[in-house]
């Protein structure tokens, strides 16, 4: 596909019909075709995906956004990690408010892997601040290994992930991913892992 996709900066390139949803049992499928015809873009919500590594969470992320860019919506996806040293970078010189403001221009703004990395005040505050500038603006899609009981944790803050958390779920689609990682699965067949349940 040709489609400016690399605009999106996507890590890699997957789309939906290359997801197995026998695979992922929790995951409800109508839900997900649901979010593809990008109903959710038009109303300015959001899809915040949660989930243990490999279950999936950027691949769905990612096809949403290849989704979008077919309609013709703009999108950005970046890792919280990225985004926090463009950030720092922007602010050495002297042009956060500019990066800050290019961050609400895309109709569809995907911030992957929240959780993996604890945020010093800096990055909380630059987070709540995107978050709310996005806020019934544009959708954003977040995929975190947290479930929402410990955000706190990762901003360090209580009261700013309680902040963040009423913004960004006040309109929104939460898809909880219960089950196995898929890049264990391959391992397991080949043998190199236990099959689970066994020891
Ligand atoms: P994470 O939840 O950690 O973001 P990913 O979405 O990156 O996991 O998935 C890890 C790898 O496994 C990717 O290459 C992805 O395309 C693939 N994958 C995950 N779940 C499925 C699935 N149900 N069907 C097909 N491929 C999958
Ligand atoms: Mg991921």
């Amino acid at each position: 596909m040709k489609l400016k996709t690399q605009w999106a900066h996507f890590p890699y390139r997957k789309r939906l019909d290359q997801f197995e949803f026998s695979f992922q049992p929790s995951i409800d499928e109508k839900k997900i075709r649901e979010l593809a015809s990008l109903a959710f873009l038009e109303r300015k919500e959001n899809v915040i995906l949660l989930g243990p590594p490999g279950v999936g969470k950027t691949h769905l992320a990612i096809a949403l956004g290849v989704e979008a860019i077919v309609s013709g919506f703009s999108v950005y996806f970046v890792t919280l990690q990225d985004l926090l040293a463009q950030l720092i970078k922007a602010r050495e010189e002297n042009r956060l408010k500019e990066r800050m403001a290019l961050l609400t221009k895309p109709k569809l703004l995907i911030l992957d892997e929240i959780g993996y990395l604890g945020l010093d005040a800096f990055g909380a505050t630059c987070l709540f601040q995107l978050v709310s500038d996005r806020y019934e603006h544009g959708s954003m899609i977040l995929t975190s290994n947290k479930s929402y009981g410990d955000w706190g944790t990762i901003f360090q803050d209580n009261v700013i992930a309680t902040a963040i958390l009423d913004r960004l779920l006040h309109h929104s689609t939460t898809i909880n991913i219960k089950g196995e990682s898929y890049r264990l699965k391959e391992k397991r067949k080949a043998g190199v892992l236990p099959k689970p349940g066994t020891s």
